[in-house]
This record gives C-alpha cells, structure tokens and sequence, in this order.
C-alpha cells in the first residue's frame, strides 16, 4: 500500500485544543527521575513505600518495551485508562461540542455512541450490511465537512467477524477526517493487524487493549498507536498521571512474559472450538455466526426466554437482542474448559 495520504491535522483540530499550551507537571519539568535526585519539586510524601512517588508521565519504559514489540517508536504511542480514554481523547481533541458528527457502525461496541452523547457530539449511525460488513456508499454518503471520526471495531464487538480489508482502505482514503479501528480483539485473531498500516495512513487510530486477551481487564491499560501529530495533539490533552505506578509495572511484567499470555490465548482459542462444536447440536440454536473473536454470538429461537434459563442454572451470558441486526442474539464469551463444559450442559437439560 503506497498511498501516501496529504492529512491536514490543523483542520481537524478543535481550535481551543490547537491554542492550548500544555500543563507541565512536576515530572515534566524533571524527567530524570531515574538518577539519584533530592526531589521536593512534587509536594509528595518523601518516606519510600514504593508508591510515594508520583509515576511517569509518558510511562516511557513501557511504551519503549511495546514501540519494541510493534517495530514503531515511542512517538507513535499513547497509553490510556482503559482503551475507553482514548477514544473519549479522541472526541476532546478533535470534535467541537454542539457542532461536529461521527460516524459509527451499529449493531457495534456501546461506548462510542456514549461517549459522543457526552461529548455532545451528533452521532451518525450507518448499519452494517445483514452480513456484518461495512456498508461504505452509505458510510462516504454520510460524510460531510464536520465529520471528524469514523470508528470501525474489527474484530467487531458484538458481531464476532473482522471487517473486509477493501472498505476499510477506501474510508481511509476517501475521508478527510480520522479513521478509528478498535482492535480489542486483534490477537484472538490471524488477520493482519492495522497497526502496521499508520505509517502509511496519516488519518488512521488504531486501539488496542490489556483487558481481553492480556488478562488484566483489572489493572485499565489501552494503547493508541498513530502519526506522531496525532499523538502529539492527544499528548497536550492527557490528564498528567493518567497510568498509574501499579499499572505501569503490572503491564511490563506482562510484555516480559508473553510466552505465557500466548499460552491462554492459544486455550481460548481451544475452548471456542469446544464450544462451537457443542453449540452445533442445539436445536434452539438457529445460527452461529463466525467469530474470530473470544466470544461467539449465536441467534436462538427465544432470546429473553434462553437467557433467564441460563441466569436462573448460574450462567451469565450477553443478551445482545435489542441491537440492531441482532434479533434473538445471545453472545457468550469464552470462559475455562470447565466453564464451557457446564454452559452446554446448562443449554442441553
Ligand atoms: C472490551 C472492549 C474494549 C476494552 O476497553 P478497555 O477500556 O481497554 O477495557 C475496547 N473496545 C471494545 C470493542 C471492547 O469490546
């Protein structure tokens, strides 16, 4: 993909964000904060207890280990609280309340359409097609000058399926504004990732996670990768200490050891075959669509009816029925072998 795309990122920006000159903290005024230092800049408690100390700002050592992992630099980087900040920045930093649209793809991940509302930003809906893809006419007919972001989430979240590469390339070609791909998913998945594709496309997000396949939902870590002027804009905008002490070396730990996060991706991968084999032989079940997901969203005969049956056996499962396209649908998640065992034991009695 050679595209080089001409991105104005000045005609993006929110005017009061481009004016705005960014709080320095303690820690951005003195950054080496590894060396021996008296340090009474940041009106902490001197007396060491491992987390006195305020954290690192630009939680330079473990972006420096993931820019490592992806072959990017550290400029292409911002961490977020939970993947859920970054694209709250995203609206912050680029969409004027009361006057800007996005646009986003339902039966999709709730949080965009909630964070626009908040934001007070006009949230466009444009339906995926009845096979889960983009429906890019309907996506490019909807643009106009105040439309700054598109999100798309592939592996989409409820949906299972990853969004054809084609509609994804042309919306990041023919839109001026900026393409976000949620890949919260990515790594349950054998397809590409679009990480690799920011150096070629000016307009392109791309979110990742440490909640799904990581296993540390827990310890609220999202990653943002992009054109440095895109992370330099949401650079000016983030909260200081936005990812704290513990967070910060929970998730270096994990990058150390990913040997063993392969490991329990490679058995939710297992378990979904158990599971899916299983959920073949159920009569209620009228169709399972294909995931490449940690989760299988199936259409039964009788979605309220099946969830309580399931709720009342001690089975919480996602009633995803009132979405739209999503008629009758449940989605289940991949739990343990032993959880899957008793959910299709709890489905066939
Ligand atoms: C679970 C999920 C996330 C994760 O959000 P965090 O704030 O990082 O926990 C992001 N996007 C989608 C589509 C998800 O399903």
């Amino acid at each position: 993909m050679m595209n080089k795309k001409v991105f104005d990122i000045k005609k993006m920006i929110r005017p009061n964000v481009a004016r705005l000159k960014p709080y320095a903290s303690a820690r951005d005024e003195f950054k080496d904060f590894e060396k021996e230092m008296i340090f009474l800049d940041a009106n902490e408690n001197p007396y060491n207890n491992g987390l006195n100390r305020y954290p690192d700002p630009q939680q330079v050592k473990l972006k420096t280990k993931i820019a490592e992992f992806q072959k990017l630099s550290i400029s292409n980087i911002l961490l977020g609280n939970g993947s859920d900040e970054i694209l709250d920045m995203l609206f912050r930093a680029f969409c004027i309340p009361d006057h800007d649209n996005i646009i986003i793809l339902p039966p999709t991940f709730g949080i965009y359409k909630v964070l626009a509302n908040v934001n007070d930003i006009t949230c466009k809906e444009v339906l995926l097609k009845p096979n889960y893809q983009i429906n890019t006419k309907e996506v490019l007919k909807n643009i106009n000058l105040k439309t700054k972001l598109i999100f798309l989430c592939s592996p989409n979240n409820p949906t299972g399926n990853l969004f054809e590469k084609e509609s994804i390339l042309e919306l990041l070609k023919k839109f001026d504004g900026i393409v976000v791909i949620d890949e919260a998913y990515a790594e349950f998945s054998e397809a590409d990732s679009w990480v690799d594709e920011i150096k070629n496309y000016p307009n392109l997000v791309v979110t990742r996670t440490f909640s799904k396949a990581y296993g540390l939902a827990g310890i609220r870590l999202g990653v943002c990768y992009a054109n440095s002027e895109i992370i330099k804009v949401l650079n000016k905008i983030k909260l200081p200490y936005n990812v704290n002490q513990i967070t910060q070396d929970k998730a270096l730990q994990a990058l150390e050891n990913k040997d063993r996060i392969c490991n329990k991706v490679a058995d939710i991968k297992i378990n979904k075959q158990v599971l899916l084999k299983g959920l073949e032989k159920v009569d209620f079940i009228e169709k399972i669509y294909p995931s490449e997901a940690n989760f299988i969203l199936v259409k039964v005969d009788d979605a309220h009816r099946r969830y309580k049956e399931l709720l009342q056996k001690n089975i919480v499962v996602r009633n995803r029925s009132n979405e739209p396209l999503c008629e009758n649908c449940l989605r289940f998640s991949i739990g343990t072998k032993t959880e899957i065992l008793n959910l299709l034991k709890a489905i066939n009695n």
